[in-house]
């Protein structure tokens, strides 16, 4: 509930940080408060980065990824393996990825995974596209990099499935991936590991 005393361009500022993921009300209250400290800063260079990015910043048309330009950097890589897609749920398992080093061919971001609970279907996910893509000659195998939950499974089993037909081998990582982003979690070791020894879906 706001506080009564607390102005209304604040409180604004302060309802739309605690919609940021982590932060409560509490912490987007000491966000806010840090922010008008630092106006200078930080607090006007951060507007101006939320609004340049909301502008510029888009989905790659042939991957998914986040990027100012499409397609976004990494497909523009001219030296990455053209036959190998790594599927990931969201954009940041790809940048872990890309840190460890552990992944030199393409890649596709699904947005998420399947979720009957929360009413995530495969509609909802870019899953189509990777059909399309898998069925193109010079892709011979398609690694699904995604976390060992049970959405995660429920995703893999639905995308071995799609593929069928698609003429190229699927592939999981020897170790289950941690949910959406936390990739990071993985040491570098660890990830490039997972990936070296992936195995049939
Ligand atoms: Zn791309």
């Amino acid at each position: 509930m706001p506080a009564a005393n607390i102005g209304p361009e604040l409180q604004r500022l302060i309802d739309l940080l605690a919609r940021m993921p982590g932060l409560g009300p509490r912490s987007a209250k000491r966000a806010a408060l840090h922010l008008l400290k630092k106006r200078d800063p930080v607090m006007r260079p951060l507007a101006f980065a939320l609004i340049e990015a909301a502008d510029k910043v888009s989905a790659c048309s042939i991957c998914g990824n986040w990027d100012s330009i499409d397609p976004c950097a990494v497909c523009r890589e001219q030296t990455r393996d053209e036959s190998v897609i790594c599927v990931v749920a969201d954009v940041g398992d790809l940048w872990a990825l890309e840190r460890a080093g552990a992944h030199k061919g393409r890649y596709h971001v699904l947005g998420g995974l399947l979720s009957p609970l929360d009413g995530i279907s495969p509609g909802d996910l870019s899953i189509g596209a990777l059909v399309e893509r898998a069925r193109a000659e010079k892709v011979s195998e398609i690694v699904l990099a995604l976390p060992s939950t049970v959405d995660g499974q429920t995703t893999a089993h639905y995308l071995a499935d799609q593929l069928i037909g698609a003429d190229v081998s699927v592939t999981r990582l020897s170790q289950g991936v941690p949910v959406g982003g936390e990739l990071d979690y993985l040491d570098e070791g660890t990830l490039a590991a997972a990936m070296k020894t992936r195995r049939p879906a």
